[in-house]
């Protein structure tokens, strides 16, 4: 290969990066590599590269001067502060017309900013979001990009190529402009946060409401994963319950500390949510349980001081494993409810313009949140694509209310045998709000009114009345 030949390149080998690079060439596009810690390319092209037409900068210099210009980038790096330095850095090397294509999990306002910064320097950007995990990186991951229509033209074959398909669709599509990719992948990762405590919490009934081992869930997760809850949470939810640990020879999820991490993302969506006054409580309880069981200390304390109720569950255990999967299915349909509610919105908030039709399709394939379900979910936006709510799409809504009931008695079950539940009880409850025509919040505006004169709104006749309570 010579100089200037490459048709992109990739910034950042870590994880996701040297998988994606991989992936790429293997598409038969020449990629420029670069990271910064130089050991770690000279390892890259050791090893897993081979005869790929792949090439390696050892400087920056050296990787901007293997590209074909206009030049196209792809940036790989921690998110944060590492996406600005590397931009920097790329400035002087950089000409007017090249493309930065920020791939990280970047929140979207720092997308805004880097957009507005590099135009006034003439350089194009684009944010895209990515998901997979390392597999995805490397077979074909789901990719959420935004920016100029125009500009996406000029990289989508290499996208596209890379991307996982699903019936012959890629798994990735433009989504609208400025930061409207790294938005749905926040989403994205809302909706996953979301998905994964659902998935938790029936783990945790089965677990210390019924003692079943992980040798007898995982066959359940299995056989769910087989039918309408088909999904990659649930397929890689049954492995991990046949795993064992190589170093005590017990079942390894029962070696695992009880604390989970997290990079910002759910939160992020929940703070977004709230900003735009949209509704997302299964996620918002996803991210609260997350920073609960950063506290093992506190609540090892407070389970010596705090007792809990002392039924066990004596009911109907395999009929109670169907209720249970049934609760699963439909806050399942309310999770991504959730997350694609408040994407119209944001749509709408921030003129991304969102084919929510697209969101799904793309969604099927390749990322941590694919499922059977986003099927359905695709012909609802395609029926109506200005849907307020999946729970108003016909068939969506009979796949919830057939399983409602299930869902009523598995919280119940959960409250009594003192379990925690909070996304399945959120989720309940936000189906509960989201269907009644009268909710109790008259008494709020009576009560604000009371206390802050900030008057309200009557049922009877339009206008705005405050009354002197106290009088
Ligand atoms: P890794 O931790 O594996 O790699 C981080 C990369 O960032 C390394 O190449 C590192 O270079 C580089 N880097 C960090 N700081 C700087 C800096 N200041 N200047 C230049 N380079 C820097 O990360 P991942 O591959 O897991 O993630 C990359 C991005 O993709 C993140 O935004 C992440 O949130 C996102 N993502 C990750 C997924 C995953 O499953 N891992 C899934 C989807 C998105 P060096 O070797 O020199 O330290």
């Amino acid at each position: 290969m010579t100089s200037q030949d490459c048709d992109i390149g990739l910034i950042g080998l870590g994880t996701m990066g040297r998988n994606f690079v991989l992936n790429m060439a293997d598409h038969g596009f020449t990629v420029a590599a670069y990271n910064r810690t130089t050991e770690k390319t000279r390892d890259f092209m050791a090893g897993e590269v081979g005869s790929r037409p792949i090439k390696a900068g050892y400087d920056l210099n050296e990787f901007v001067g293997l590209l074909k210009k206009p030049r196209a980038v792809i940036l790989l790096v921690a998110a944060g502060d590492p996406v600005d330095a590397v931009i920097r850095e790329l400035l002087p090397l950089f000409e007017p017309g090249d493309l930065i294509i920020d791939a990280g999990n970047s929140h979207f306002t720092d997308t805004n900013r880097r957009f507005k910064f590099l135009a006034v320097k003439k350089l194009h950007y684009m944010g895209m979001g990515i998901s997979g995990g390392e597999e995805g990186a490397r077979r074909g991951p789901s990719l959420m990009p935004g920016g100029h229509r125009d500009i996406y033209d000029r990289v989508g074959p290499i996208l596209e190529a890379a991307a996982a398909h699903v019936n012959g669709d890629p798994c990735v599509a433009y989504l609208g402009p400025g930061s409207a990719g790294h938005y749905v992948k926040m989403v994205h990762n809302g909706i996953e946060y979301g998905l994964m405590e659902l998935i938790v919490e029936t783990y945790d009934l089965f677990k210390r409401g019924l003692g079943l081992t992980p040798a007898e869930l995982a066959p359940i997760y299995d056989a769910w994963n087989q039918a309408e809850l088909n999904s990659f949470l649930l397929e890689i939810t049954a492995k991990i319950f046949t795993r064992k640990d190589d170093r005590t020879g017990r079942f390894l999820v029962d070696m695992i500390l009880d604390k989970a991490k997290q990079k910002g993302t759910g939160m992020w969506t929940s703070w977004d949510a709230m900003d735009l006054q949209v509704g997302t409580p299964t996620i918002d309880a996803a991210v609260v349980m997350r920073d609960l069981s950063g506290y093992k200390e506190e609540r090892q304390n407070a389970a010596k001081f705090l007792a809990g109720p002392t039924y066990t569950f004596e009911g109907d255990r395999p009929r109670f494993i169907e209720q249970v999967k049934n609760a699963l299915y439909a806050s399942m349909i309310a999770t991504y409810s959730q997350g694609l509610a408040l994407l119209q919105r944001a749509s709408l908030a921030y003129t991304y313009n969102l084919d929510l039709e697209a969101v799904a399709r793309i969604w099927r394939g390749g990322c941590i949140i694919r499922a059977t379900l986003l099927e359905d979910i695709r012909t609802a936006y395609k029926a109506r694509p200005d849907l307020p709510n999946l729970l108003m799409d016909p068939h969506l809504a009979q796949a919830f209310l057939a399983r409602e009931a299930d869902l009523r008695q598995v919280v119940q079950v959960a409250a009594g045998l003192g379990l925690p539940a909070p996304a399945l009880m959120a989720t309940l409850g936000y189906f509960d709000a989201y269907r009644s025509a009268v909710l109790p919040a008259n008494l709020i505006q009576a009560q604000r009114d009371f206390f802050g004169a900030h008057q309200y709104e009557r049922l009877d006749t339009p206008g705005s009345f405050h009354t002197e309570w106290d009088k």
